[in-house]
């Protein structure tokens, strides 16, 4: 047999895109290893990474889009919702309450930002609302932005609710107080990402519960949480099976899941605390009339029926294949082993950190997370300001994430830098705070960032009056991108030095802090569009 020519000539061209592909990637910051904390969450077992890669491989070629052709679709996601659905309080579906409203169903989605997408999309359809006829989405300021690109795409309006400046934290009350005919949706997270807060959700349920319509939903924004909180250690939440909290722990959080009735839909990424590969996010619904309202199905076209639970049509079974692998491989034990070693790790870097002179970890409630902010007593000669700090630690090889300060009413929440824990870091943890004293050394008592240097003439026009909002608002596209592109070229002398592959950040970050938050927006979307553009 001749062998194909067009097989041997694409096998010689792949080879040579591999080569490429691996060196394009010994750029990148190590996705393992516990020196990035944020955007990768590492179980620190190579053995886990590599079930999960064979698993994908297994499930390589099916389009997720039609059960009725691939069943095993329908299995591994059906196997995914009924093990986060057991984690979450959710009960299982079928077993003698089939058909009860209280019954809990399930999507496989792509992340979390689907998984809430849908859930805002279900309330507006539950609510019986058009887009653009006035719906609002009520959740604490602090909710993942997933909330506000929910409300832009779908027609609603985002209401946010301010939070206390010095604890990131809402009341029950004042979350409630925004709730009208219009809300649709309420929204609390557990936790937050900024900050790391547990929203009083049981509060919220009793709140809507006594005095609101029913067909307003009341969402848990896990994301982050989902797979984390319940195997917590000291904090009551004792997994799986458990009816509610143990207030003999030490630090119990109260009922945040699908134990409090009221709760209408909650998510949970398997891409975070699963520890599977990016790709996987769970929403579950209670009743199947809120579970179905975010399907989209029609016969009115001339090709075969469309049924889309999720936003994509033709999808991978590839991640949830290997979130189902995952899952199955760790089971509850091996997942509260894993945030048991999160929770250790976490425990040292908030008292390490802590007295690191000049800053400052914000409170927190149980969980992974936790942002620094300048110690305000520390006296400006003695000060360090986080997003220098920040780019210290990552000319060392440690990346964490700056977080702009964001106005509102009720005060200033302070710019800030966000750590992810995750099982790996409690090997790190002496190395990381090393850095962390090393970097606060470097940059104690220096001033503010200040923005770029490109973007002095529009801030300057801006402070004066001689440009308004409106007017950046009007620039044309290249004449911003001509701006940004300014800044993108004077601003990458980290990318070289430091592993952690971040450029200097602080200056970009003092822009967006001074900026009206549609003006920045309007900057960060051409600096990532000309990053794009390379
Ligand atoms: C990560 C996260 C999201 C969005 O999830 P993606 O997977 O990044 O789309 C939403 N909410 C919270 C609290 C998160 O941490």
């Amino acid at each position: 047999m001749t062998p194909d020519p067009l097989a041997l000539e694409i096998t010689d061209r792949g080879e040579h895109a591999l080569a490429r592909l691996v060196a394009m990637r010994s750029q990148d910051p190590p996705t393992t290893g516990g020196r990035v904390l944020s955007y990768v969450y590492d179980s620190g077992l190579t053995e886990l990474d590599e079930l999960a890669t064979r698993a994908a491989r297994l499930a390589h070629g099916v389009n997720g889009l039609d059960p009725t052709v691939f069943p095993s679709v329908a299995r591994i996601h059906g196997g995914i919702v009924d093990r986060v659905r057991a984690i979450l309080g959710g009960g299982v579906t079928g077993a003698g309450g089939e058909g009860r409203s209280g019954d809990v169903y399930g999507n496989v989605t792509s992340g979390g930002t689907e998984s809430c997408m849908l859930a805002c999309l279900a309330a507006r359809e539950v609510a019986g609302r058009q887009p653009g006829s006035g719906g609002t989405i009520v959740a604490p300021v602090t909710v993942h932005a997933a909330f506000r690109k929910a409300a832009h795409l779908l027609g609603l309006r985002f209401v946010g609710v301010e939070v206390d400046p010095g604890t990131g934290r809402v009341t029950a009350a004042e979350l409630l107080a925004a709730v009208d005919a219009d809300t649709v949706l309420v929204v609390c997270s557990a936790p937050s990402y900024p900050h790391g807060v547990i929203d009083p959700v049981a509060e919220v349920a009793a709140g809507l519960e006594a005095d609101h319509d029913p067909r307003i939903g009341l969402h848990v924004d896990a994301c982050l949480g989902g797979l984390v909180l319940p195997f917590w250690p000291g904090s009551g939440a004792a997994g799986p099976g458990d009816t509610g909290p143990d207030p003999t722990e030490p630090n119990p959080i109260p009922q945040w899941d699908l134990r409090v009735a009221r709760v209408t839909s909650i998510s949970a990424d398997l891409h975070k605390y699963g520890f599977a590969p990016k790709g996987t996010s769970v929403l579950l619904s209670r009743g199947r009339e809120r579970h179905r309202a975010a399907w989209f199905a029609t016969v009115d076209w001339p090709g075969y029926p469309v049924v889309n639970p999720t936003l994509a049509g033709s999808k991978p079974l590839e991640p949830a294949a290997a979130a189902w692998a995952v899952l199955e491989a760790l089971g509850d034990d091996g997942q509260r082993e894993l945030v048991a070693r999160t929770a250790r790790a976490t425990d040292r870097l908030v008292d390490g950190l802590s007295e690191v002179e000049g800053l400052r970890v914000l409170e927190r409630d149980p969980g992974p997370l936790l942002a620094v902010v300048a110690d305000e007593t520390a006296g400006e000669a003695r000060g360090v300001h986080p997003h220098l700090w920040a780019d210290a630690c990552a000319r060392r090889g440690i990346a964490v994430q700056a977080q702009p300060a964001y106005r509102q009413e009720r005060g200033t929440l302070s710019s800030s830098s966000h750590l992810t824990i995750t099982p790996v870091t409690e090997r790190l943890v002496e190395e990381i705070l090393r850095v962390a004293r090393e970097a606060a050394d470097e940059v104690r008592g220096r001033p503010d960032p200040v923005p770029p240097q490109a973007f002095a003439d529009v801030l300057d026009a801006l402070a004066s009056g001689a440009l308004s909002p409106a007017d950046l608002l009007a620039l044309p596209e290249d004449e911003v991108h001509a701006l940004v592109g300014g800044v993108l070229a004077a601003g990458t002398d980290g990318v070289d030095g430091g592993d952690a592959g971040s450029g200097s950040m602080a200056p970009l970050l003092a822009a967006i802090e001074r900026l009206p938050a549609d003006v920045g927006a309007r900057l960060v979307r051409a600096y990532l569009a000309a990053v794009m553009e390379g």
